[in-house]
C-alpha cells in the first residue's frame, strides 16, 4: 500500500495551517549570514508518489541551498563509482550523540568518522571525490546529480561566500583531526570540496527529485538507513521510534524524507531547533507518521 498516495490535499492543507499557526519559534544559523537574514515565513512543501502524482504548496519558485542534506547525495555519487569497500573504508554507519560538528566524537572514534552524514564523514568523503580543484570536484557532482536526477541544481555563490566570511573554526578543527589520522590526504581541498557541496541550491522540485533519485539506485537500502540512524544527527534515534522516515536535514532548513516503494517529501522552512533541523518541517513529519498511523 502507497500510504502517501491516500494523502488528501484536505488533511496536509489542514496541517499547514495548524503549524503555521504556532508560535514561531526556532533560528536560523548566525555562522552563515545570508542563511541568517533569510525570510523565516518563507515555505515550500512537495511531496512526489512513486506512480507520479506530485502534491505541492508554498513557494515553488524560491531557491536555497541544500547543505547537509547533500551528504547521502556525496554517499551515493562515491558508492556508484567506487563502491562499497572503499566508502566505508572511510566513514562507518554508526548512530552519534552528538552534535553534527562535534570534534569530541570524533576523538572519542580515534579520528574514525563515525558516518557520513555528520561533518567528519561528509569532509572525509569529499577527499574521495575525483578532480585536482574543489571546483571542480563540485561541478563533477552537480553534473551528475543533474543529468541523473532531472534537476536543476547551481553553485549558489553568494552562499559560499558567506559560508567563507565566518571562520567555521569547528570543521576546521575537523578537517585537521582527519588529516592528522590519515582519513584524508589533503585538508584545504576536503574542506572546501565540502563547503562548495553544501552550496549546491535548487527549488523545491529539485529536492523532491534528487530524493527519487536514491530511491531508484542500487544502494538504496544502505543509504535509507544511515539516513533512519544518522540524518537527524543526535535527534535521529528519537524521530526513528516516533516517525520513522528515513529523513535528512540541512541548516538551511531544507528537510527530505524518502519512503521506500512509496515515494519522497521534500520541505524548507528556514528556522531551526538546537540540534539544526526544520522546525515546521519535523512537525509537518510527525503530523504525517501519526495519520499513517491511523489509515
Ligand atoms: N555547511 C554546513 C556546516 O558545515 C552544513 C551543516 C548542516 O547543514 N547541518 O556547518
Amino acid at each position: 500500500m502507497n500510504r502517501l498516495a491516500r494523502l488528501r490535499v484536505e488533511d496536509i492543507q489542514a496541517w499547514i495551517g495548524e503549524v503555521h499557526l504556532l508560535d514561531r519559534k526556532g533560528q536560523t544559523p548566525y555562522y552563515i549570514p545570508v542563511l541568517n537574514r533569510v525570510n523565516p515565513d518563507v515555505f515550500a512543501l512537495q511531496i512526489h508518489c512513486l506512480e507520479g502524482e506530485i502534491l505541492s504548496w508554498g513557494d515553488e519558485t524560491v531557491t536555497f541551498p541544500l547543505m547537509s542534506v547533500i551528504k547521502p547525495f556525496l554517499l551515493l555519487y562515491l558508492l556508484n563509482h567506487l563502491g562499497e569497500d572503499a566508502v566505508f573504508r572511510r566513514v562507518g554507519k554508526q548512530a552519534s550523540s552528538y552534535p553534527f560538528n562535534s570534534l569530541t566524537q570524533l576523538q572519542e572514534d580515534s579520528g574514525f568518522p563515525r558516518n557520513p552524514l555528520i561533518n567528519s564523514g561528509a569532509i572525509t568523503l569529499a577527499d574521495l571525490l575525483g578532480g585536482e580543484t574543489p571546483e571542480s570536484r563540485c561541478e563533477n557532482l552537480l553534473l551528475w546529480l543533474n543529468k541523473m536526477g532531472n534537476c536543476q541544481l547551481f553553485l549558489d555563490r553568494s552562499v559560499l561566500e558567506s559560508v567563507h566570511s565566518y571562520p567555521n573554526v569547528h570543521n576546521q578543527a575537523l578537517s585537521l583531526e582527519l588529516e592528522k589520522n590519515g582519513y584524508i590526504s589533503h585538508r584545504y581541498l576536503a574542506l572546501e570540496t565540502y563547503n562548495r557541496i553544501c552550496c549546491l541550491s535548487g527549488k523545491i522540485a529539485d529536492l523532491a527529485n534528487l530524493g527519487k533519485l536514491i530511491l531508484a539506485a542500487p544502494f538504496s537500502e544502505i543509504i535509507l538507513e544511515i539516513m533512519t540512524n544518522c540524518g537527524l544527527y543526535e535527534a535521529s534515534e528519537k524521530f526513528a521510534i516516533e516517525v520513522g522516515f528515513p529523513t535528512k536535514s540541512g541548516v538551511s532548513g531544507a528537510l527530505l524524507s524518502i519512503l521506500s516503494d512509496e515515494g519522497v517529501i521534500a520541505c524548507y522552512s528556514p528556522l531551526l531547533n538546537e540540534q539544526g533541523n526544520s522546525v515546521l518541517g519535523l512537525d509537518l513529519l510527525t503530523k504525517l507518521s501519526n495519520f499513517f498511523k491511523e489509515i
